[in-house]
């Protein structure tokens, strides 16, 4: 046995599952999961010491790869003076002015520490703007873990078959309506029907918790086009998409403006910071200004934040995000090359720093299809990518990441490791 299934034993003994997180368990592609002691640029380094090169970028925050220099000081500074002082700082505004820089819809901003929270706070805001109880969300989209959002979700949700939560009553999702992804059409239906008892719309607009499947624009014209018609909320949920596939995230590359922005993972860098943003109007019903209740011990915590700004900082450097782009692109690509060569009946696409990669012949662009992605097939190729050094998300529901330091050599060492798994699959 290695130190991996070592501690993975050890770990079931007091952890449930082992992990802190469901979808870092290895449980729908078996095995152990590889207990990291360090990274760098690229790459992690388990217990064992063996390196892999890594596609999960702790699940998106890592764009600049793993100990960037300037990050880390950035971190050691702020820790110098101080863990957390529960007053405002100084580091919280200038946070906040950035991402009202980064991305124009955001007009006041307030800070979280997960993901999570983020889109708990925006439903409740949402609710408490427009008077209103319903929300609509879309099968396969994650938003977080709160309740009223537990309603076929992806991510783990997806990955372990509980689409839907137990714990969550029953009365706490009467008011949660489920669409369809990618249909403009229910959601015509549905505004026409019910549209002003509905407080909110929330999406991924690239959805990256069902594998990735990229919205169409036309179905978030005509969500954009219903809520305002009626007077709801559209919630933008860009806590995997922001900062990730643009510097200005998925709005800036559909041109769509929401009335709130969900973020996270990018903006901490490593560290958890998330946030909801938006139009002032809304903004202002949250306490103390509004009566909408929301508040934090660790929000805005000032290590966290220093994490997060040193981060925004680099990724504003000319040409980042061409630059990750045509990464993950060649990526994708090689990956498309080596499965053909192969025989394997395989599709990828990227968009900015995050990609999918699908066992059918085109990518998906709806739930269903994503459902008919051959998991036996990921399953072989997932453990000989591992196997060859190179960490993939370990589920066929999750998008991938790649970071500014995965270079051409990386790539390369990647495809190389493709070549041998895909050969693998084949047999
Ligand atoms: N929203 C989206 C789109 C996500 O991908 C995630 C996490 O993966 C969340 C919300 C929840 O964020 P967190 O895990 O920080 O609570």
């Amino acid at each position: 046995m290695d130190q991996n299934e070592v501690l993975f034993d050890r770990a079931q003994e007091s952890i449930p599952g082992g992990v802190n997180s469901p979808v870092r368990a290895f449980r729908s592609v078996g095995g152990a999961p590889r207990f990291i002691e360090k990274a760098l640029g690229p790459h992690m380094f388990d217990i064992e010491g063996k390196r892999y090169i890594d596609y999960i970028g702790s699940w998106g925050p890592m764009i600049l790869g793993h100990n960037n220099p300037k990050v880390i000081e950035a971190v050691k500074h702020a820790v110098d003076n101080g863990l957390s002082f529960g007053a405002p700082t100084k580091a919280e505004v200038l946070i906040a002015e950035e991402i009202k820089k980064l991305i124009p819809t955001i007009e006041e901003v307030r800070l979280v520490s997960s993901g999570t929270e983020a889109g708990m706070s925006a439903i409740r805001l949402a609710r408490g703007y427009t008077g209103r109880n319903k929300i609509v969300k879309f099968e396969g989209c994650y938003h977080g873990h709160s309740d009223s959002l537990l309603v076929k979700g992806g991510s783990g949700q997806l990955t372990f078959g509980t689409p839907s939560s137990a714990g969550v009553p029953e009365a706490v999702t009467n008011d949660t309506i489920v669409l369809e992804y990618n249909n403009p059409q229910m959601i015509r239906e549905l505004f026409d029907k019910q549209g002003d008892e509905i407080a909110c719309v929330i999406v991924e607009a690239v959805a990256g918790n069902m594998n990735m499947v990229p919205a169409t624009q036309e179905f978030l014209n005509a969500m954009r086009e219903e809520t305002a018609k009626h007077g709801a909320v559209l919630i933008v949920d860009e806590v995997m998409t922001g900062f990730r596939v643009a510097l200005g995230g998925a709005q800036s590359v559909y041109g769509i403006d929401p009335d709130i922005t969900m973020f996270g993972k990018v903006i901490g860098g490593g560290m958890p910071v998330a946030a909801f943003g938006g139009k002032r109007d809304i903004m202002n019903c949250v306490a103390p200004l509004g009566a909408v209740y929301q508040a934090g011990t660790l929000s805005g915590n000032p290590v966290a934040v220093a994490c997060g700004l040193a981060t925004l900082e680099e990724i504003k450097a000319p040409d980042f995000y061409k630059r990750l782009s045509a990464q993950a692109a060649k990526l994708v690509r090689g990956l498309g090359e080596a499965a053909k060569k192969h025989g394997v009946q395989f599709s990828a696409q990227s968009m900015g720093g995050m990609f999918g990669i699908y066992f059918r012949g085109s990518c998906p662009t709806s739930f269903k299809e994503v459902m008919e992605c051959d998991g036996e097939r990921f399953k072989t190729f997932f453990h000989a990518m591992l196997d060859n050094g190179v960490y993939l998300a370990p589920s066929i529901y999750e998008a991938g990441f790649v970071s500014i330091t995965h270079d051409d050599s990386v790539i390369a060492r990647t495809l190389e490791a493709a070549d041998k798994a895909f050969a693998e699959v084949k047999r």
